[in-house]
């Protein structure tokens, strides 16, 4: 079994400070790496945020808090893949970027080294081809918040080794995570089933079945969610739902994942949901 001891975490957004966090809490040496240092550092303060929430609920020592941070480094050179056992990529959604950074830290990690990505939509075998390493190359697909959710969906590219599944499957638990394995489809397993009852409920409003108010009260109510598909889908963005209904509607070229008019509508709009104030709901 492959011996992982340093991780680089790409990207230092909402996703990847929350995965730089949760692997320096299992113990794990990790180079949290972005475009500008700026970006870094913004994840840093939100990683400082959490673990003195933590303190003050008494779930960690000042000290332990301590350590945890300094196993921390920044990064905004990624030569520095030069020096790890496993990549984690969490940069934006964009298959261009994915693939550029993949054939780059192709030829700067270690030959044994692991490059896994937490996209939520884009195929992994097609960002695997991009390196001259598909076969380690897998998915490692963290919920939203990070240090919160226990589920890490772990996506075999078509190319992906088993001894690799294995050492991800056993960091994954270390992390205090519980791994799931699903294979190289549109959408995976998560938001091949999430985002079409998402887009189904914006039909509803679309169609003036109900209001918005009324159909997040039926899913929290009757189905016991603990908020409804129109309020997540503010949390999530628009934007990103959207792209995540494209994505199904031309990886499976079947019309029961054509993205509802309204969908579209809003993110023309620019309404994107609570990161720009206003979604299905305003936010302050
Ligand atoms: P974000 O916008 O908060 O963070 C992305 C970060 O990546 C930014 O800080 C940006 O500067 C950086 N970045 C962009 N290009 C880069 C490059 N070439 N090199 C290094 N850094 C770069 O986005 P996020 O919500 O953290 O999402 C990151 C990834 O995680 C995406 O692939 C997304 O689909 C996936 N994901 C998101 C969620 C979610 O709920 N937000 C859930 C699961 C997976």
């Amino acid at each position: 079994m492959m011996n992982v001891q340093r991780i680089m975490v790409i990207g230092a957004g909402q996703m990847g400070s929350g995965i730089a966090q949760v692997c320096a809490m299992a113990g794990y040496d990790v180079i949290l790496h972005d475009l500008k240092i700026d970006f870094v550092e913004k994840g840093l303060g939100v990683i400082q945020k959490n673990l003195t929430r933590q303190v003050e609920k008494g779930r960690l020592t000042e000290d332990e808090k301590g350590s945890i941070v300094d196993r921390i480094s920044s990064s905004t050179d990624l030569t520095n893949a030069r020096n790890v056992d496993l990549v984690i990529e969490a940069a934006v959604e964009n298959m261009e970027i994915k693939t550029k950074l993949f054939a780059e830290l192709d030829q700067l990690a270690p030959q044994h080294a692991i490059l896994a990505t937490n996209t939520s939509s884009l195929p992994i075998t097609e960002i695997a081809a991009a390196t001259n390493r598909p076969e380690q190359v897998i998915g490692m697909h963290f919920m939203n918040p990070v240090p919160v959710m226990k589920l890490v969906e772990i996506i075999r590219g078509l190319a992906t080794a088993n001894e690799v599944y294995e050492a991800i499957e056993e960091i994954t638990k270390k992390l205090n995570k519980v791994p799931v394995e699903v294979n190289d489809f549109p959408g995976f397993v998560s938001n091949r089933i999430l985002m079409p009852m998402i887009n189904e409920a914006i039909y509803t409003l679309y169609e003036g079945v109900a209001s918005v108010e009324a159909i997040d009260e039926v899913m929290k109510l009757g189905m016991n969610h603990p908020m409804g598909p129109l309020t997540l889908a503010d949390f999530i963005g628009l934007d990103t739902c959207l792209y995540i209904m494209e994505t199904l509607h031309d990886g499976f070229g079947d019309d029961k994942y054509r993205p509802c008019p309204l969908l579209r509508k809003y993110v023309k709009a620019g309404w994107l949901g609570k990161k720009t104030g206003r979604g299905f709901y305003t936010y302050e």
